[in-house]
């Protein structure tokens, strides 16, 4: 049975001051081999004293995003065995802020995720259209080419986990309807049977964009939806854990 992921993303936000509130989070999870997995993605600054906090506990801490490369001369980067030696195991990658800031496309988002492969660490692939490109009813293009682009080759079923956001639904209080979030969901599960065959059934699908403690439960009971990255709503412990208890 998939194991529901519960995951924030602190984006660039957070303190030192901050890791209270990790602490809460990390105080409030036992650890446990069942139930939903609770992972926090915090600014690089945050990962290694927030991996401390969570030790013992259920928590886990991953990254925002990675370069390609092991290590070398790429000023202000960081590698994926930089971000597992601060203790994450899991990144982030092909965030559709990153995408947009920064221009990576397709095939830097898959060296990405390649690179959080070879340093074993799990990447989370997301993928999501503009509103323009909903408009102009692109949505299943959009999606097919950013998976088909976004995925290593040697991705498996069980080595990665897919995000999906709609750019349009991202920290702007506008969710995607149970409708439109089956359809994608369910769109992106046939895509990964095609790819993965049955092993494809097994891999994570969270829906992320303004998923808050009003809305979590609902979005979380359509179908073919495994969790959810949650961005705003990750910020607070509290907010955070009562998404995890509706998990
Ligand atoms: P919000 O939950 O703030 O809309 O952000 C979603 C997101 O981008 C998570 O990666």
């Amino acid at each position: 049975m998939t194991r529901t992921l519960i995951a924030g993303n602190w984006k660039m936000n957070g303190l030192v001051g901050s890791l209270t509130e990790i602490e809460r989070v990390a105080a409030a999870v036992a650890p446990s081999q069942t139930g939903p997995e609770i992972l926090l993605c915090l600014p690089a600054t945050l990962i290694h004293p927030a991996a401390a906090k969570a030790e013992g506990s259920a928590l886990k801490i991953g990254g925002e995003t990675c370069h390609p490369k092991e290590k070398g001369a790429h000023t202000g980067d960081i590698s994926a065995e930089m971000l597992k030696d601060a203790g994450a195991t899991y990144v982030i990658v092909g965030h559709s802020e990153r995408r947009a800031d920064h221009g990576e496309t397709d095939a830097v988002v898959a060296s990405q995720a390649s690179a959080a492969l070879r340093a074993g660490i799990t990447p989370i692939i997301c993928v999501g259209e503009t509103l323009a490109q909903r408009d102009a009813g692109d949505v299943l293009n959009v999606i097919s080419e950013q998976i088909a682009g976004s995925i290593p080759s040697e991705g498996a079923a069980d080595t990665i986990v897919v995000a999906y956001e709609p750019v349009w639904a991202i920290g702007t209080g506008r969710v995607a309807n149970s409708e439109q979030i089956a359809e994608v969901h369910g769109f992106i599960r046939e895509l990964l049977t095609k790819q993965f065959g049955e092993a494809g059934r097994g891999t994570r699908i969270l829906y992320g964009g303004s998923m808050n403690p009003g809305n979590a439960e609902e979005i979380l009971g359509v179908a073919e939806v495994n969790g959810g990255l949650i961005g705003g709503a990750s910020l607070k412990a509290d907010d955070f854990l009562a998404i995890y208890r509706l998990a």
